[in-house]
C-alpha cells in the first residue's frame, strides 16, 4: 500500500496516541512507506524513532533497525511492546540471546508478528542470521545514529562501515533509512557515500535552539569560584557541569558540596550502582547539579535542565552542541556557559598525539573550529548553525539576541584580551 491509501494520522493516534506529527515526521513517514531511500537529519529529541517505527508498523514484513547501543534498543523495544498487545511486535537480536530465545525471535518474524527487529551492526555479520533474514520479508532497514559510519562524527564505529555490504546481501531493493542528529555536511556526505545511496529523499530539520543562551567566559585560575557564583545565582535550578577528566569531576563536585551546593559526580570510573544512583538523584531532583564527564548524557531526558556549564572546552562544536542541547528541552530557559582557555586546547591536542595520523588531522580540524567559536565576536548561534550548514539571520532570526556577543558586543581589543593563553 502506498502512503496515499493509508490514513497515517489515524495510525499515529492509534499506535502512539499523538494527534499530530512533529516537525518533518509526516514527510519522512510517507517517504518510507513509499519505499524510498530516506535520509533524516533532526536534532536529538526531534522524534526520529517514530519516523521508522510508524512505517514499520503499517508495512508488510519486518523492519530491521540498526542501533549502536544495547540499552537504547532495549528501551525502544520495551516502549513498542507497551503500545501493542503482542510481545513479539519488536525484538532485539544479539549475541546475548540463548538458542531458545533466538528461535522465538525467528518464529515471530516468520509468522509476521514482528514488525521491528533491533540489531547491533556486529550481530548482522553472523551468516546464520543473514541466511535467515534473506528468507523472510524485510520492509526496510533503518540505520539509527547513522553518524557512527563517519570518522568525522563524534562516535565513529568501524562496524557501521560494513552495513552497505550486509544490506546488499539481504536484498538489492530493500529501502535504506539513515537517521542522525549530526548536521555537519561532512558527516552527511560520508553517510550517503558509505551506504551507497545517491537517490535518498533528504529531510533536514533546523538545529536552531532559540531558547538556549550561549556564553563563553575566559577561564582563569578562579574558574571554580566563577562556577560556584553562577550556580548560587541559579539556586534550585537543575544543571550539568561538564569536565574533561574524572579527577576534575570528583574535585569540582567536592568543592561545590563544601560550598553548600547539592552536587554529585558522574563518570565512567564510578561503579554502575553509584552511577545509576547519582543519575536518579539528579532526575528526581534530590540534587541540583551533576558534575560529569561526557559519559553522562546519552539518553538523559530531563526536560528542565536550566544550565549546562563547560568547565573544559569540548573537542568539537558537534560535542558542544550535543552537550548544551541537554538544557531547556522543555522550551524554557537554558543557559550554556563555556569556560575557555587556549591552554585547554593545547591539552586536547596533546591527548591526540598518540593516535593515527588521519585521526589526529580530523581531531585537529574539529578543535580549530571550537577555538574559532570560543574566540569569535560574532553571533554564536549564527556560528553554530553555519557549522551545521544552516543559514541564520543574526538580526531577525529566532533567538538572535540569546548570546553574549550580541547582548554585550565586545570592542575588538577587548575581545582579544579575553583570550587567556
Ligand atoms: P530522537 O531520536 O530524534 O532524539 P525520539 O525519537 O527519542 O527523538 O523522540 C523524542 C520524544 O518526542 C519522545 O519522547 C517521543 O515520544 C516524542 N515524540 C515523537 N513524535 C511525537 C509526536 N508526533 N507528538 C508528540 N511527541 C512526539
Ligand atoms: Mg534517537
Amino acid at each position: 500500500m502506498s502512503s496515499v491509501e493509508i490514513d497515517l494520522h489515524k495510525k499515529l493516534k492509534q499506535y502512539f496516541g499523538f494527534n499530530q506529527f512533529k516537525g518533518l515526521q509526516e514527510g519522512v513517514v510517507k517517504s518510507i512507506v513509499d519505499n524510498h531511500n530516506t535520509f533524516v537529519i533532526m536534532p536529538t529529541g526531534g522524534g526520529k524513532s517514530l519516523c521508522y517505527q510508524l512505517p514499520a508498523l503499517v508495512k508488510e514484513g519486518t523492519a530491521i533497525v540498526v542501533s549502536p547501543l544495547i540499552a537504547l534498543m532495549k528501551n525502544q523495544v520495551d516502549a513498542l511492546r507497551g503500545l501493542s498487545s503482542s510481545e513479539g511486535i519488536a525484538h532485539v537480536l544479539n549475541s546475548s540471546l540463548t538458542k531458545n530465545e533466538v528461535r522465538t525471535v525467528m518464529k515471530d518474524i516468520s509468522e509476521g508478528t514482528t514488525k521491528l527487529l533491533y540489531v547491533a551492526p556486529e550481530s548482522l555479520t553472523k551468516d546464520e542470521y543473514i541466511d535467515f533474514l534473506r528468507s523472510v520479508k524485510i520492509s526496510f532497514v533503518a540505520i539509527d545514529e547513522a553518524h557512527c559510519i563517519s570518522e568525522w562524527g563524534h562516535d565513529f564505529r568501524p562496524e557501521y562501515r560494513n552495513l552497505r555490504n550486509i544490506i546488499k546481501r539481504l536484498g538489492y531493493d530493500i529501502p535504506i533509512i539513515a537517521l542522525t542528529a549530526t548536521a555537519t555536511p561532512k558527516v552527511q556526505e560520508d553517510i550517503l557515500k558509505n551506504l551507497g545511496i545517491t537517490d535518498a529523499n533528504t529531510f533536514k530539520a533546523s538545529f536552531n535552539r532559540p531558547n538556549l543562551y550561549y556564553e563563553v567566559r575566559p577561564k582563569t585560575k578562579n574558574v571554580d569560584a566563577d562556577i560556584i557564583r553562577f550556580v548560587k545565582q541559579n539556586q534550585g535550578k537543575s544543571g550539568i557541569i561538564y569536565c574533561l577528566s574524572r579527577k576534575r569531576v570528583e574535585e569540582l563536585a567536592q568543592t561545590l558540596q563544601v560550598n553548600g551546593i547539592s552536587a554529585v559526580p558522574y563518570h565512567a570510573g564510578l561503579d554502575a550502582k553509584t552511577r545509576a544512583r547519582h543519575q536518579d538523584m539528579f532526575l528526581m531532583e534530590d540534587v541540583d547539579v551533576v558534575v560529569a564527564t561526557i559519559a553522562f548524557g546519552m539518553g538523559i531526558d530531563k526536560p528542565d535542565v536550566r544550565f549546562v556549564i563547560h568547565h573544559d572546552i569540548p573537542k568539537s562544536i558537534e560535542s558542544y552542541y550535543q552537550e548544551t542541547g541537554r538544557a531547556g528541552r522543555d522550551g524554557g530557559e537554558g543557559h550554556c556557559l563555556a569556560f575557555y582557555s587556549y591552554k585547554d586546547i593545547e591539552k586536547l591536542e596533546k591527548f591526540m598525539a598518540g593516535k593515527p595520523v588521519a585521526e589526529q588531522e580530523i581531531g585537529h580540524a574539529l578543535l580549530q573550529e571550537m577555538v574559532a567559536y570560543a574566540e569569535t565576536s560574532m553571533s554564536r548561534r549564527k556560528f553554530i548553525l553555519h557549522y551545521f550548514g544552516e543559514e541564520f539571520d543574526e538580526v531577525s532570526g529566532e533567538g538572535a539576541d540569546m548570546d553574549d556577543n550580541i547582548r554585550n558586543p565586545k570592542k575588538k581589543h577587548e575581545a582579544k584580551d579575553d583570550v587567556v593563553k
